[in-house]
């Protein structure tokens, strides 16, 4: 039998991982997992002096700085209610620029001179932490020699445990900032984009006559896909292990032509990995939706519950960081790049977004009642004017290298920004311009007898799969974001472009009216993906940067910069340093992939090619020589360029920028030319010679 397929076999073998597991009689009390390992609100209530839970959550609802008295008694709780659950250690749990999150543990034993250890921590030990971060990216803002940087309590973002088989760890949400007070990590500038939108949020809702509500939060729920493929195909390829994708492979006869994997049942150990997940995260306080397959082979989707964004925004970490682990213990490995597959569909991260009121209110719920639509229709007003005016800061946002196979390519969603309302809503918006209703008479919708607003129906059947940024009933949903990245940027663009929307100087209808008039080229409710569309779209106006270069140098644009300091959200050097970071990340991903996919040509490609092509000489097989030889030099040849293309001395060695540029021109195109050969080489080679495992092999044995 040729390799590959005992291979297969082998790959195909699982056996339920912990028979302990099991299933639960989860009606009893002891059974429920949700939240088991979070220091919430309800430990808090329950292990804290009353008068310091109280304040506590005093200063928490009203979004003030933290009482330093609180934090001995807090942290004497934190500490014996984790180490109640074996935690031994603890760590300020951070999330860096660079994308995935920070831990430095530290143990709570401390010798006591006698010999013996004594568990300690502190308040201060709480509050605040120095990392020794020089080697985190900061894009300029502090050197080497002065490294400090200082982790800081979040108590927004409850505190949890995650478990390890040989003890535990107490996990506490953090800040990271320079010791100059600039923000180093992605969770400081949400915070501060979610407070300049309640600040613009209240002041409207006021002036609406809401005035119960004393803050507004933003809120997301984000859908994240994924790939799972079995450990031992992802053991046999390098491009796997260092890049996160397949840097070769010919694609399968079977691809997703068939529809028949999208909500398909679930194949049994794949479920049983998603039924682990969904207990580890239940027990962290995440709290779950949904789960079902996706549109391509091996792909799946889980989702949970929205949450205000910044609790969101760390859920969201911890939910990428749990199904990667979890996925071991099935011999699986989730994949979470943007593109791990070429010509399969790949994955994204849906980025539902509201705002809601602390007394319940969903400020993008068009309601029942007039007044509720008037209020409605302003804050989807003032959406719709900050994604047009900021289109391309929306997408520099969501740039990196993965996400260049997916944004500009023929798949969802385009590297255009637009909006879809769907037609009711559209409906509405050119009835108020064309002064056809006044919304800001009471009644006037319902009362008026215009079709425009039949209470609203606007969920169901309305849906386009197309838009980069879709109204979905109570909802936005920011289609484009990638699936491996964090949430916390695109969110916080979103919050403080949120909050320079509309202003309410004018009468709320008017301003509908002009806002409307003047961004509704950003709305789009055709196919995303069509030709028409980047030609309709480049006569109104719309951007379309296809790659990260391009998309990029938005982050310090004039009016990005003037918008963030208007609110106070990131300072002029704080999106330089986002530039420079995110700009170096993108060249240093594509340089670590042209090198793995030279080293791969002329180390595995490249002598498996050559032994079909002796084989067939020894076998006298001439007609076949003279097919196959003139492939395997074309081969080599397209190798040969790719490493002179990524010779450290052919790179230009002026700015980042520039570099980047390189990147994309020369060594992307050198890699693709490179990959077509040894794709059509895959073809012909004998199979039990090809090394890597093929796209068939790794998509479809579950
Ligand atoms: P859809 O089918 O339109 O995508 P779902 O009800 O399946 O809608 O919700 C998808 C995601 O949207 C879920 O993660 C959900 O929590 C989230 N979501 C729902 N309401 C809101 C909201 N008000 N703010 C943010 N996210 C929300
Ligand atoms: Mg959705």
């Amino acid at each position: 039998m040729p390799r590959t397929r005992q291979h297969n076999v082998t790959a195909a073998q699982w056996s339920a991982n912990g028979a302990a597991l099991g299933a639960s009689d989860l009606t009893l009390p002891d059974n429920q997992v949700f939240g088991a390992n979070v220091f919430s609100p309800a430990v808090q209530r329950h292990r804290l002096p009353k008068h310091v839970y109280k304040a506590l959550h005093r200063t928490l609802a009203r979004g003030e700085a933290l009482d330093p008295s609180l934090a001995d008694a807090v942290a004497q709780a934190m500490k014996e209610w984790a180490m109640e659950r074996g935690a031994t250690h603890y760590t300020h749990w951070f999330q860096p620029l660079t994308g995935s999150t920070a831990e430095k543990h530290d143990s709570f034993y401390a010798p006591a001179g006698d010999g013996t250890a004594l568990a300690e921590f502190s308040g201060k030990e709480l509050i605040q932490g120095e990392p020794d971060a020089s080697s985190f990216p900061t894009g300029g803002i502090r050197a080497t020699f002065e490294a400090r940087g200082y982790t800081a309590w979040d108590p927004t973002s409850p505190a949890f445990i995650l478990e390890n088989p040989n003890g535990a760890l107490l996990c506490i949400p953090t800040a990271f900032t320079s010791w100059t007070g600039e923000a180093l990590d992605n969770k400081i500038p949400l915070l501060r984009s979610m407070d300049a939108l309640s600040g613009a949020a209240i002041r409207a809702l006021d002036l609406l006559g809401v005035d119960d509500a004393a803050r507004v939060f933003t809120t997301i729920g984000c859908e994240q896909e994924y790939f799972l493929i079995d450990e031992q195909y992802y053991f046999e390829r390098p491009d796997l292990l260092t890049t996160g994708r397949t840097l070769f492979g010919a694609k399968p006869p079977k691809g997703h032509e068939l529809d028949d994997h999208y909500f398909g049942s679930i194949p049994e150990r794949v479920l049983a990995y998603m039924l682990e997940v969904e207990l580890e995260l239940a027990k962290l306080g995440v709290p779950i939706k949904t789960r079902h397959n996706e549109v391509a082979p091996n792909q799946y989707e889980v989702a949970p519950i929205f949450e205000n964004s910044n609790v969101g925004a760390d859920h969201q970490m911890i939910t990428m960081q749990i199904m990667q682990n979890t996925a071991r213990r099935y011999g699986l490995v989730c994949l979470l790049h943007e593109k791990p597959f070429a010509g399969v569909n790949g994955s994204g991260k849906h980025n539902n977004w509201s705002m809601g009121t602390d007394t319940g209110l969903n400020l993008l719920d068009p309601g029942d009642t007039p007044q509720e639509n008037l209020q409605f229709l302003f804050f989807c007003a003032a959406v719709i004017q900050a994604v047009n005016k900021h289109q391309q800061l929306l997408r520099a946002s969501i740039a990196s290298a993965g996400q260049d196979h997916r944004l500009g390519a023929n798949e969802a969603p385009p590297a255009i920004i637009s909006i879809f309302l769907g037609a009711e809503l559209e409906k509405v918006f050119t009835a108020i311009e064309a002064g056809k209703v006044q919304p800001s008479k009471p009644g006037s919708f319902l009362g008026l007898g215009t079709p425009v607003l039949p209470s609203l129906p606007l969920h169901g059947g309305d849906r386009n799969r197309t838009s980069p940024f879709a109204f979905t009933g109570n909802k936005f949903e920011f289609r484009a974001l990638g699936s491996s990245s964090s949430p916390a940027l695109p969110n916080t663009v979103l919050n403080t472009l949120k909050g320079s929307g509309a202003t309410l100087e004018k009468a709320v209808t008017s301003v509908v009216k002009q806002v409307w008039a003047a961004n509704k080229q950003i709305v789009f409710d055709g196919d995303g993906y069509s030709d028409a569309w980047h030609k309709e779209a480049e006569k109104r106006g719309l951007a379309n940067l296809r790659t990260t270069p391009e998309a990029l140098p938005w982050l310090t644009e004039k009016s990005t910069v003037a918008a963030f300091k208007k609110y106070k959200v990131l300072s002029k050097r704080e999106l330089e340093s986002r530039l420079e970071v995110f700009t170096e990340q993108y060249v240093i991903k594509i340089n670590i992939e042209a090198e793995t996919a030279a080293s791969i040509a002329r180390t595995m490609l490249l002598p498996a090619a050559v032994r079909h092509l002796s084989e067939l000489r020894v076998g006298g097989l001439e007609e076949l020589v003279q097919e196959v030889e003139p492939v395997v030099k074309e081969l080599h040849f397209a190798l040969v360029k790719l490493e002179d293309a990524n010779l450290d001395e052919n790179h230009p060695d002026s700015s980042p920028q520039k570099e980047a540029v390189y990147m994309r021109d020369t060594v992307i195109p050198a890699m693709e030319d490179m990959r077509e050969v040894a794709d059509r080489l895959e073809r012909i080679v004998a199979d039990d010679l090809w090394p890597l495992p093929k796209y068939s092999e790794m998509l479809f044995i579950k």
